[in-house]
């Protein structure tokens, strides 16, 4: 029980009597109090409820990124019905126990742990059509699981290319992968969501109903209304999908960025593209292009002239894949579906990362390129892995939606900018982020003053302005409306008032 939650229920009596907080007495008083607490839980659920030292615990706490290791929940809840959530809503609040929720556990930010509980998704994991070709997705399924269920009836929904980022975080926050210019973001494919809200009751939000909370979750990010459970997203379908991949000599980095930027944001909508820039730590630096069109591989060779003819490629390969292929190629699922999972049931590892990002609203100069590829080069000998900067191309169905439709503001950009540190983590992390955070600094003048929710940075200053733009005041309207107990919160929840 922390200290908080303590005064909240009745410690306040013994430290007006003058007595120690947390004296011995006080203390077993709390641990059992607390025990009963989570047994009282524990039997109001279907799913199962892992405490602090309990079997599993160590494996049920962890997210992604290893970085955030150290935080220890007091317990894991993992939900397996939409009752379960809408009771631990409740008992968190009976209780004034702190709760975050989880689904994928990608978040940059660390924003799916906490020293308290945390209420996890990932078992509403179902993916199904309903009679209308709708996708009935529970908010917990990992993206691969929701491309390899709706390819088996011939259909998809846009979404991220990492196979085990869960659907509910990344729909909240955006969802940008090789289909967006086509089909939009996967916000923009969100016809309906279930979300408990901070009282433990269940709403679903669609075009008639709680519409200013439908608006918010198609691009407000997670962890800042309730917890979803359930999503429906309008699907589309498939066929073969071409795709490429482009290599060149680091001495044609600037004529190549040049290229990119003018092509890739204009190019018809069935095209979507990827400039990677990175560097490891006493390798060289490399430039390579992927990307995907929604058509054949002749189309694609075509399209692809205008940065296929810059400098001298040492590498251009195009090929035609079926679409479930092409997305478990982006994936890095070389084995089974199974595999392409995280342990313990799939073979995928964890990453030590820390991610920044900012949008190109305007091409780069030639001096923000010299910038971008000098600071590449910086990492060769600065820090203990590697560095990377992602350009993904935005321009098609992205920015044909209105700023003001969803929540989801960014839609004037060219493309979006990640910058990327990787490293050991037995490492230090320190020289990494410090050049993870010069290259963003050195970076600033050539960008905008936006950054991307989904690639959420606790270091941001100005984020709410980065991340929502002239949506935010409506967004703290419907914080205010649906959570105005400030239940779901993190350092960069909407907060609900200015600052
Ligand atoms: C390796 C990697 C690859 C990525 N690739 C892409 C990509 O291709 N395209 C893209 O757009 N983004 C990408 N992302 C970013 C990704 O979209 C975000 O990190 C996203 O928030 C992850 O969702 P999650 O459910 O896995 O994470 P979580 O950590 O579970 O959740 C993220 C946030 O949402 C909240 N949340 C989680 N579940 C719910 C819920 N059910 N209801 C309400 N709030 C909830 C959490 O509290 C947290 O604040 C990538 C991230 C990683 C680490």
């Amino acid at each position: 029980m922390t200290r908080r939650e303590l005064l909240a229920r009745g410690g306040r009596v013994a430290l007006v009597a003058g007595a120690a907080p947390f004296g011995p007495g006080l203390v077993e008083l709390a641990s059992a109090k607390s025990a009963g607490i989570f047994e009282e839980l524990a039997h109001e659920l279907r799913g199962d409820l892992v405490r602090a030292g309990a079997a599993g615990y160590d494996q049920a706490r962890v997210l992604f990124d290893t970085r955030f290791d150290a935080v220890a929940p007091r317990a894991v809840v993992f939900c397996e019905s939409l009752a379960d959530v809408e009771r631990t809503v409740r008992w968190a609040r009976r209780h004034a126990v702190r709760i975050v929720p989880r689904s994928g556990g990608h978040s940059y930010g660390g924003y799916s742990t906490t020293s308290g509980v945390i209420v996890d998704v990932s078992r509403l994991k179902g993916v199904a059509l309903d009679r209308h070709g709708h996708a009935v997705i529970g908010a917990g399924a990992r993206l691969i699981d929701v491309y390899d269920h709706l390819a088996q009836h011939g259909r998809t929904v846009p979404a991220g290319s990492c196979p085990t980022v869960g659907i509910a975080g990344l729909a909240l926050g955006g969802g940008v992968g090789f289909a967006s210019r086509k089909l939009g973001l996967t916000c923009d494919n969100l016809l309906e969501a279930t979300i408990v809200l901070a009282d433990g009751s269940a709403v679903v939000c669609n075009t008639n109903r709680y519409q200013d909370l439908y608006w918010a979750l198609r691009g407000g990010g997670g962890g800042n209304f309730g917890i979803v459970t359930r999503l429906v997203l309008r699907t589309h379908p498939t066929s073969q999908v071409a795709t490429y991949a482009l290599e060149w000599p680091w001495a044609d980095a600037k004529a190549v960025v040049q290229a990119w930027q003018r092509l890739a944001p204009h190019a018809p909508d069935a095209f979507f593209s990827v400039l990677n820039l990175n560097a490891a730590v006493g390798g060289r630096p490399r430039i390579t292009s992927a990307g995907q069109f929604l058509g054949t591989v002749d189309q694609l060779r075509a399209l692809l002239k205008p940065l296929s003819g810059v400098g001298t490629p040492t590498r251009f390969t195009v090929a035609s894949h079926a679409y479930l292929d092409a997305q478990r190629m982006w994936a890095g699922c070389s084995g089974t579906i199974a595999e392409c999972h995280l342990p313990p049931q799939g073979h995928l590892g964890r990453s030590t990362f820390k991610g920044k990002s900012s949008f190109a609203n305007q091409y780069l100069s030639p001096a923000g390129i010299d910038t971008m590829i000098r600071q590449i080069e910086a990492r060769v000998s600065t820090g203990s892995g590697s560095g990377i900067i992602l350009l993904d191309s935005y321009g098609g169905a992205i920015n044909r939606v209105k700023k003001n439709a969803t929540a989801f503001v960014h839609r004037e950009a060219l493309f979006s900018m990640q910058f990327l540190a990787y490293w050991d983590p037995s490492a230090a992390a320190t020289p990494n982020l410090r050049w993870l955070a010069a290259f963003y600094a050195a970076m600033r003048p050539y960008v905008s003053s936006f950054a991307y929710q989904n690639y959420i940075d606790p270091d941001l200053h100005n984020w709410q302005h980065a991340y929502y733009g002239s949506n935010l005041d409506r967004l703290i309207a419907v914080k205010r409306r649906y959570d105005a107990q400030n239940v779901f919160r993190s350092r960069q929840s909407i907060p609900l008032r200015r600052r």
